[in-house]
């Protein structure tokens, strides 16, 4: 699914030098690399404050945490989404409240939000799936109007940009009140080991994050609230260091083959492409609203299975994101739920198959998994 060691070769020379250098020093852990690559981050997401951590599950966490949501508090989230957003909430005894997406953006469907409000709401975390943002239009005017912090969850959609109705363009994870992300290796913006971050433009959450990520620590040895030891290895800085100048070029070659793949797909029956930036022209005049950090159909003839151990047949990765819905998880299961309060997500977990996809594959790659996808579903 991706090529991580052909991204490597190219800032090889860097990365090791970088990394040497680190153990030279023993600097492993709160070396100057992380408050570095902090700066540089927030430049670049154009953001007042990043704290790094340890992961992107962490970040969810210690963003509900230095929110001060409380047990019972309830959080709106997507149905249709890795584990991990619904994992964290459940942790601090808040009351996941799982709603529909959207089906051809795959994003938390803003209808079904705003259905899901009670007086316990207290947050909602929009997860911009597969590497584009939730409506933040549309989302951002519910929490205003019922007094909601929203929370995004931007594991996926680093170095993606924004929309607004007016024009206005922002980074994702720079529009809600904070923002998680993670820098595991697949990720878009991946590190060679587990990483993440929280930022936010509010300078008071930034300051009691900053304490919650290192023990509740303020002051050394004064711990003035539970926290958590949550930390961006120094190694793991050096890489993203080296990583993060290409970013925006590894969003470019991910798009591109995104267009390829649409290209050899378009009017192909049984499959319907993801609406993306591709064709959305107008809004979005350079197209960069979507980073692709999953290429993701939806086959439309019942044939997902059959397809995807054809592909496996011939050695094509392929994914699938994600094959239960949460609400169905053992972990998860609530009797709120009504089975017809998900008939999006229903659907897409028997539908979806993501197909390869990094900023190295070659055209030749991608013609061959076209062409075997096309025949498979002709037959
Ligand atoms: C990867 C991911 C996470 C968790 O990140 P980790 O660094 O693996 O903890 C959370 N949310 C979403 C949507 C993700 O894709």
């Amino acid at each position: 699914m991706v090529d991580l060691v052909g991204q490597y070769q190219a800032i090889k020379k860097q990365v090791d030098e970088s990394i040497a250098q680190i153990l030279n020093s023993a600097a492993f852990i709160n070396g100057p690399e992380v408050h570095a690559f902090q700066k540089e981050l927030e430049d670049y997401l154009q953001v007042k404050h990043v704290i790094p951590c340890a992961n992107g599950t962490d970040a969810l966490q210690i963003a509900m945490m230095g929110l001060g949501l409380q047990p019972g508090d309830e959080v709106i989230t997507a149905d249709f989404t890795f584990a991990a957003t619904v994992e964290v909430i459940a942790l601090l005894r808040l009351t996941p409240v799982l709603v529909d997406v959207e089906p051809d953006t795959f994003n938390i469907d803003p209808i079904a939000i705003e259905k899901a409000i009670t007086s316990k709401t207290k947050a909602i975390v929009p997860v911009h799936l597969f590497g584009q943002c939730a409506n933040m239009d549309v989302i951002m005017e519910i929490a205003q109007k019922h007094g909601l912090f929203v929370i995004e969850d931007n594991a996926q959609a680093i170095g993606a940009n924004y929309t607004f109705k007016n024009g206005k363009k922002k980074k994702a994870g720079s529009i809600g009140h904070v923002a998680s992300t993670s820098f595991f290796p697949s990720k878009n913006l991946g590190c060679y080991g587990d990483g993440g971050a929280i930022y936010t433009d509010n300078d008071e959450l930034a300051h009691t994050i900053r304490g919650i990520v290192n023990h509740g620590m303020y002051t050394r040895y004064h711990h003035d609230v539970v926290g958590v030891n949550s930390r961006l290895d120094t190694i793991q800085a050096a890489v993203l260091r080296a990583k993060l100048p290409h970013l925006d070029s590894y969003c470019n070659q991910r798009r591109e083959a995104a267009r390829k793949y649409v290209n050899a797909f378009q009017g192909q029956d049984f499959i319907i492409l993801p609406k993306t930036g591709i064709d959305c022209s107008g809004i979005c005049e350079n197209c960069d609203c979507h980073v692709f950090h999953q290429f993701t159909i939806r086959i439309m003839n019942g044939k997902r299975d059959e397809l995807a151990a054809h592909l496996a047949e011939k050695n094509i990765p392929f994914g699938i994101y994600y094959p239960i819905p949460l609400h169905k998880q053992k972990a998860y299961i609530d009797k709120r739920y009504k089975e017809s309060d998900f008939p999006v997500t229903n659907e897409l977990v028997k539908e979806v198959i993501s197909l390869p996809m990094h900023t190295e594959l070659e055209d030749d790659q991608i013609s061959f998994i076209t062409d075997t996808v096309i025949q498979f579903l002709k037959n």
